[in-house]
């Protein structure tokens, strides 16, 4: 784990509510505009946990926590401003499956609601969390714009596990200038035909990509109305959402 800290939601369907993040290390791919370098490796070592929630005043302790000094801290921020729910995110927090059902149940026992944040590629540890998240924001990862290659089926079959779980489920795409379009419209085409309820789709956030590390240019206002175009002639329900948290220059 590398920290646990009170924010503003900033991304997808949750966008400007209050969650406390809880932030586990180590990520199975590397995708070029990766805004969290740091907790790529899975390591042992510092962990900073947030004193005040919103003040960034961090405790530093060592990583692994055990899971109740982990409640324990996510209640001190929870107790003194009510949250909407906790964020557990990355790196790719399913890398640690065991402590992610762990923590989501510990979390969810305290009536605490909980996000999952994912890159949507490890399907077993997202079949063991059925009834304990009640959240899950799937990356639907595109070659053309994260340079990593993930399996198209691999996605699916973690998206129909997500939906399957009972968790309100919803898919975010990274769009950036080098998105090529048969790639962007497989995948919104495979949210299409995993959405079981045609009353009730999943909903897809087009996130125009931040510049970050290797990443060094955002798509222009014209490919991102084009690409949403074109989501919309085959998905009922997609969203643009840019990185909100970045634009009011929020951790
Ligand atoms: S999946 Fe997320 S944490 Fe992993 S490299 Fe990509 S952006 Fe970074």
């Amino acid at each position: 784990m590398s920290e646990v800290f009170s924010a503003i939601q900033g991304e997808a369907a949750l966008v400007g509510e209050r969650q406390v993040f809880v932030r586990l290390t180590g990520c199975n791919i590397r995708c070029t505009y990766c805004d969290q370098p740091e907790a790529l490796e899975r390591r042992p070592g510092p962990c900073r946990v947030e004193l005040t929630a919103g003040r960034r005043d961090w405790s530093t302790e060592s990583s692994p926590l055990a899971i109740g000094r982990v409640v324990d801290a996510v209640g001190q921020l929870w107790d003194q401003v009510p949250h909407h729910s906790i964020s557990l995110t990355g790196g790719e927090p399913l890398l640690q499956g065991t402590r992610v059902e762990r923590l989501a149940g510990a979390f969810a026992g305290r009536g605490w609601p909980v996000m999952l944040e994912t890159n949507g590629t490890l399907v077993p540890p997202m079949r063991k969390l059925a009834g304990v998240v009640a959240y899950v924001s799937m990356d639907l990862k595109l070659r053309s714009v994260d340079g990593e290659t993930v399996a198209a089926a691999t996605q699916s079959t973690f998206l129909a596990a997500a939906l399957a779980s009972g968790a309100t489920t919803w898919v975010k795409i990274v769009i950036g200038p080098t998105t090529d379009l048969d790639e962007f419209d497989a995948g919104i085409a495979m949210v299409a035909a995993a959405s079981p309820d045609t009353s009730a789709p999943v909903e897809v956030f087009l996130q125009p990509l931040t510049p970050f590390g290797a990443a060094t240019a955002a798509p222009s206002p014209e490919q991102v109305l084009a690409l949403h175009d074109r989501a919309l002639r085959l998905h009922p329900r997609v969203r643009v959402v840019p990185q909100t948290h970045k634009a009011i220059g929020q951790l």
